[in-house]
């Protein structure tokens, strides 16, 4: 293509400026996108993002401005959805930004936004910057309380004057001149608080999707057209002073808004924004500053004490503290040397480090996790849709109910009095509070897991973990710690050495933990292992291939049975005796016969089983699938006090997980749990090395601290119940105000304060999840030590 037009990343929108090709050709802008949408693709969600990927359609997102309130949001998604040649679209209130996919054969860019344009908002494209909103707002809300402050005084002498009893003919004169006044004072109110307004008002009319500003704006010009028709025929009574107070009260409303917005944005943005710009490069034998955009895999850097890192990397040279609260939420910092990996954003606070990179930007650790943050604002929950539909039906709704109110009104009092009355109604009825506080409380939800190191990839998770009654722990690697340590070996007519050889050779190309274990202890005794050929891996058994001239075996016993390998009689009770100790064992053998076993032992992670019993506190039913010996499973069950079932089989995990439907979570490391992970109604896994977004899991711990899943089932829990609180208040509220509004009893300048408290009341509940308490970092006590115990020297050699 000679056209130089950057492409958009197929996933999430953005401008893919080193483009990176999917196997359907789709194009992203990183490798998080890449896996991210390797991931959907087997996850329910695909049905929609297939929509937007289609072949033919382009993706592009536009930013929007002037956004009130998330019925906004809504209709811009109708009106999208509707135009010429757009394929799908997605509006997010809480990004102001528009996704959609488009066919470049009907429609442009340009046409699109001036779409969105026509209907009173601000577009802009990619390349574009948009205004700053609150530029200037906070003027113009100033001046706007200043002006209607006079507007309000001068009718306040009006109203002296009657209340005082000076009302006569010969004062009547100062009434007409404090009339003029507020006519006067009312010009500049209206084009300084009112234009932005009247604008998105009218152009709903023009457009035939009249929203809750319409409807507004019909109210407060109405009035103030009624207002000025009564001035110049000195009949009947003036309304400026109503009129300019709504437009202050909703331009006050409008700001409060804006602020719990940039509360909540900042809360997302502190996860991410904090890997510096600038980095220091080691060449040859000189130093050089370079901005970190230039920053490659392979480059050195050195990062001194108090400095952040700029990238992912493992340090080359280098030994001391390392605070990686910014990722993980520990405020305890590491101790990290040579050989170990630091990432992006986090900070030496006393060490000066060399770090060879391996990451860089989007594909740090930081970065993948602010896009998995930013893919799960997009994905929208029912209770969020719960929220849109109900601001959807409340615009008509209020309309009718004003409507009525003002006909009623009409007929029995009067236009004024059936005007006020219908303008109550609409200010009661704005569904703004509630379409603003559901996805705010959900936002904060996610970064205030975020900030203690749990990555949540969708608001829905939050809705599931809530929800969730039983609870699965996968055992190795999840419950324990890798590596496995390699505590024994039993041998028959082979040496310990040949054994070991032979099942680390078969092992090698396996990544169950049990193989790596294997594998690593056949290399530092420095055996020579051959490659294998013809492997398998059977899944939930072991594995198997030719090594040298034998086909060997290495598995579990079942495997062994299955294959027809004789298990002579003391290799089977040295695996008994192992297993009822609690330890792993893997059967080898070639040539019709088990040669040999392997003992391999795991240690409790130190806060799991505390973790286990904060759960079953919290009413969970707790248990472990695991695919090891029953022998084993009756230890385990011991010594973390919760049920283990073992001798599980993949297909066996699977049914029990499948069982219990949306209400179970499962914990695993991700390593062969993924299709248990993602049959749970909420997955849990570790983020281990960068690969943070290939895991199945709804959630991700990037903390190692299984203590974070009942912190986050609480957390979850607490976001439920904000929500439900600022759902029924929502109701109470318009219940009464409704009510009192229709019957005539509400004054519009109370209903607009009204609808500003509640929007305060509302936001401030969302936004008090900011403080929810964090994970507590009190040092566990001390686990049992697995296995070490049993290391018997009688038991280390039987052949
Ligand atoms: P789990 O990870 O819970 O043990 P798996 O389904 O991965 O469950 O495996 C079930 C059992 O199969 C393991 O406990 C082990 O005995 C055996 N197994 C699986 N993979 C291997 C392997 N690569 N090497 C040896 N044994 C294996
Ligand atoms: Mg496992």
């Amino acid at each position: 293509m000679v056209d130089a037009a950057i492409l958009n990343c197929s996933l999430c929108g953005l401008p893919a400026y080193h483009p990176l090709k999917g196997q359907e050709g789709e194009v992203f802008c990183c490798h998080a996108c890449q896996e991210v949408a390797i991931l959907l693709q087997e996850t329910p969600e695909k049905k929609q993002t297939e929509n937007m990927q289609s072949a033919k359609l382009t993706r592009m997102t536009l930013n929007l401005r002037g956004l009130w309130c998330s019925s906004c949001a809504w209709l811009i998604e109708e009106k999208l959805k509707t135009a010429k040649g757009v394929g799908a679209a997605q509006v997010s209130f809480l990004q102001l930004q528009a996704n959609l996919a488009y066919d470049p054969a009907c429609t442009t860019p340009e046409q699109i936004r001036r779409s969105v344009r026509r209907l009173g908002y601000q577009a802009y494209l990619e390349n574009e910057k948009p205004k700053d909103e609150e530029e200037g707002f906070f003027t113009r809300m100033l001046v706007g309380g200043m002006l209607s402050m006079h507007i309000m005084t001068s009718s306040g002498f009006i109203y002296l004057r009657q209340v005082m009893g000076w009302a006569g003919p010969d004062t009547q004169w100062l009434v007409q001149f404090f009339q003029w006044m507020e006519f006067g004072l009312s010009i500049p109110l209206v084009i300084i608080l009112g234009l932005p307004i009247l604008k998105s008002g009218l152009a709903g009319i023009l457009r035939k999707m009249p929203n809750i500003h319409t409807l507004v704006a019909l109210g407060t010009v109405s009035a103030l057209a009624l207002s000025t028709r009564n001035l110049l025929q000195h009949t009947g009574q003036v309304y400026f002073d109503t009129a300019s107070m709504l437009l202050f009260l909703l331009t006050v409303g409008r700001w409060l808004e804006m602020q719990a917005y940039k509360a909540g944005y900042q809360a997302m943005e502190g996860l991410t924004g904090q890997i510096p710009e600038q980095a220091t490069v080691i060449e040859g034998e000189g130093e050089k500053i370079i901005t970190a955009a230039l920053l490659s895999r392979g480059m050195r850097i050195l990062v001194r004490p108090g400095e952040r890192f700029a990238a992912d990397g493992l340090i080359a040279k280098g030994l001391g503290d390392i605070d990686e609260s910014m990722l993980t939420g520990e405020s305890a910092p590491a101790v990290r040397q040579e050989g170990e990996a630091v990432y992006a954003g986090t900070a030496s606070l006393d060490g000066s480090f060399e770090v060879i990179i391996s990451a860089v930007g989007t594909n740090t650790r930081a970065g993948q996790i602010g896009r998995l943050l930013q893919h799960a604002l997009w994905q929208r929950s029912p209770v969020e849709r719960l929220a849109d539909r109900l601001a959807a039906v409340m615009v008509p709704l209020a309309a009718i109910l004003a409507g009525g109110t003002f006909l009623f009104w009409n007929a029995r009092m009067g236009l004024e009095t059936g005007l006020m009355n219908a303008l109550a109604v609409l200010l009661i009825a704005c569904p703004c509070a509630l379409a603003l506080a559901t996805p705010l409380t959900l936002w904060q939800a996610l970064a205030r897991a975020a900030q203690n190191g749990v990555i949540l990839r969708s608001t829905i998770a939050l809705e599931h973990l809530a929800q969730v009654k039983e609870i699965f722990f996968d055992k190795t690697g999840t419950l324990t710690r890798l590596p496995l340590r390699l505590m024994a070996t039993a041998t028959v007519e082979a040496s310990e050495e040949e054994l070991l050889r032979k099942a680390a050779s078969v092992e090698l190309l396996s990544e169950h933990p049990l193989a790596q274990a294997i594998t690593a202890e056949a290399q530092t005794r420095g055996l020579g292992l051959s490659e294998p050929e013809g492997f398998r891996l059977l899944p939930g058994a072991g594995v198997r291939a030719q090594v040298d001239t034998e086909l060997v075996f290495a598995g579990n016993r079942q495997l062994m049975d299955r294959e027809k390998l004789a298990l002579p009689e003391s290799l089977q009770q040295t695996a008994e005796t192992w297993q009822h100790a609690g330890w792993a064992v893997v059967y080898t053998g070639w040539a019709g016969k088990v040669r040999g076993v392997i003992g391999l032992g795991e240690s409790i992670r130190p806060e799991a089983v505390q973790a286990l019993a904060q759960l079953s506190t919290q009413g969970k039913s707790v248990s472990v699938l695991t695919g090891d010996s029953p022998a084993a499973g009756a230890r385990w069950q011991e010594w973390l006090g919760v049920p283990v079932r073992a001798g599980l089989s993949p297909e066996e995990k699977l049914k029990h997980i499948q069982a219990t439907g949306n209400h179970s979570a499962m914990i695993g490391d991700g390593i062969n749990d993924g299709p248990a992970l993602a049959a749970a109604g909420v997955g849990i896994s570790f983020a281990r090395g960068t690969q943070v977004a290939r895991s199945a899991a709804e959630a991700v711990l990037v903390r190692e601290d299984l203590r974070l899943v009942p912190w986050l089932i609480a957390l979850s829990k607490e976001t439920r119940r904000r929500l439900h609180q600022n759902l029924v208040w929502a109701f109470a509220y318009n219940l009464v105000g409704l009510t009192l509004a229709v019957s005539g009893q509400l004054q519009p300048v109370i209903g607009a304060a009204a609808m500003v408290i509640s929007s305060i009341l509302v936001t401030q509940n969302a936004l008090r999840l900011r403080s929810y308490p964090a994970l507590k970092e009190e040092k566990p006590e001390n686990p049992p030590a697995v296995g070490q115990a049993f290391a018997q020297p009688a038991l280390r050699k039987t052949s």
